[in-house]
């Protein structure tokens, strides 16, 4: 190796690898996708959405939620601001749709179309039990779109099977993220009820932000889930001063917003990040008891499934869910198509609104890492949450696994760029 042999190894991003088909014990419709995202939590859908004020606020965390997935509401705003959004998250009902089904079907249709417009939601999924009966769509939003909709969401609930993610009390879960450095935050977070916190910051491998995180988790009992890092260093740094670390949030540089590796130079992808940490848990037999929450450029099932067979036990998107009706972003009509507002949380805008909201948001750099841009309008969360599943179901079907834990066993491969070019739609003109 030539210069001073500084250059360590290689990194890998989803695109360079592909998944290697293995022998199913299962159909897809039958893969279990429940994994933990805590030390403590499991969710039945493996997707966390990113703390992100274009993503979650308690809208996203609530449907989310009842949706077998769980939020993490942002922290671009005041201490107060963000508990009383965990507290509404936990006081929602966990599911409407069960609610509404304990009734029926005895319940005359009119009486549900009360209830439906009552809790604001415009369709029902009926179970009985844990048995899926049917979708119900509202009186008032009936037509052909509607159906053609429901009837699609129908097909993807009795293939995903959705449990809502609720705690001990049946109350929604819902985590919320925290500077290491805001005990106050954590404090008031955790009695407002946050099952979790997501420590957030983009390098938490840094000696002042360590030394925070020490004695953040010796004021809380929540699980703490603790990022963002890339390196076996990192992971060996946090879990000596935060022993019982609730998750690591691994992924450096690699969100669709991100430019610190544009910007800086540094950056581990998310899947190397995953690898990564998962090598030094394996090192400290840790493996099994700390998720890993891969973090930055999932962009779909796919790359959902290569994190987890690389060692996640969930993933955690921003852009998947920005587009989404939910999503706290702003609808803009440009050209007559829909979009909504998606911004890196260190964009300058973003930044402005930190200060503006919280004086005392500390600023360790002056540059900015992150840009505002646009996401195309997708309508309801529900249909991107569930259709993500079922593609998850489906990629780790191909991997030979009936379950996020098989999926560690599975294996990727290295692909050329020529293979890459093939997996594609190619020699064809798209309709
Ligand atoms: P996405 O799912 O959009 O590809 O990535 C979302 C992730 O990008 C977030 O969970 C977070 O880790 C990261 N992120 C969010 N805002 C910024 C930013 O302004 N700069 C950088 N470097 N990363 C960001």
């Amino acid at each position: 190796m030539a210069g001073n042999s500084s250059v360590v190894g290689e990194v890998l991003t989803f695109d360079d690898v592909i998944i290697v088909p293995g022998k199913s014990p299962v159909e897809p419709r039958d893969v279990e996708l429940s994994s933990r995202v805590t030390r403590r939590i499991w969710i039945s859908i493996p997707l966390v959405s990113s703390p992100m004020d274009t993503v979650t606020e308690w809208r996203m965390a609530l449907i989310l939620a009842r949706l077998g997935a769980v939020g993490v509401i942002h922290r671009n705003m005041s201490v107060d601001e963000q508990a009383m959004q965990v507290r509404r998250v936990k006081e929602s009902p966990p599911s409407p749709w069960y609610e509404v089904a304990k009734s029926t079907p005895e319940e005359p249709l009119s009486h549900l179309d009360f209830r439906l417009s009552e809790i604001g939601v415009g369709a029902a999924v009926l179970f009985e039990g844990s048995e899926f009966k049917g979708v119900y769509v509202a009186k008032g939003v009936r037509g052909e779109f509607w159906l053609k909709k429901a009837e699609a969401i129908a097909a993807l609930v009795s293939s995903v099977k959705p449990i809502p993610s609720i705690d001990e009390e049946g109350r929604p879960r819902v985590g919320a993220a925290v500077s290491p450095y805001d005990v106050k935050r954590a404090k008031a977070l955790e009695e407002a009820g946050a099952d979790f916190l997501v420590v957030d910051v983009a390098h938490i491998h840094n000696v002042n932000a360590l030394r925070g995180l020490r004695q953040l988790v010796k004021d809380v009992s929540i699980d703490v889930v603790v990022g963002n890092l890339g390196t076996r260093e990192a992971v060996l740094d946090v879990i000596s001063v935060a022993e019982d670390v609730g998750g690591l949030r691994a992924g450096i540089a690699s969100g669709s917003i991100c430019t610190t590796g544009e910007v800086t130079g540094a950056s581990m992808p998310t899947l190397t990040a995953v690898m990564n940490a998962f090598d030094a848990l394996k090192e400290l037999g840790a493996e099994r008891e700390v998720p890993i929450i891969a973090d930055g450029g999932v962009r779909n099932a796919g790359d959902a499934a290569k994190a987890l067979i690389a060692g996640a036990s969930s993933v955690m998107v921003g852009r998947m869910l920005a587009g989404t009706e939910e999503a706290p972003g702003s609808l803009v009509s440009v050209g007559g198509r829909l979009y909504k507002q998606y911004r890196g949380m260190a964009s300058r805008s973003a930044i402005e609104r930190r200060h503006a909201s919280d004086r005392y948001a500390g600023r360790s750099k002056l540059i900015e890492e992150g840009v505002e841009g646009l996401v195309p309008y997708r309508g309801s969360v529900a249909e991107v949450l569930l259709e993500f599943a079922a593609g998850l179901q489906a990629a780790l079907g191909y991997a030979g696994a009936s379950n996020v834990g098989e999926a560690w066993k599975a294996k990727l491969a290295r692909v050329t760029q020529a293979g890459l070019r093939e997996i594609k739609p190619h020699d064809i003109v798209l309709g």
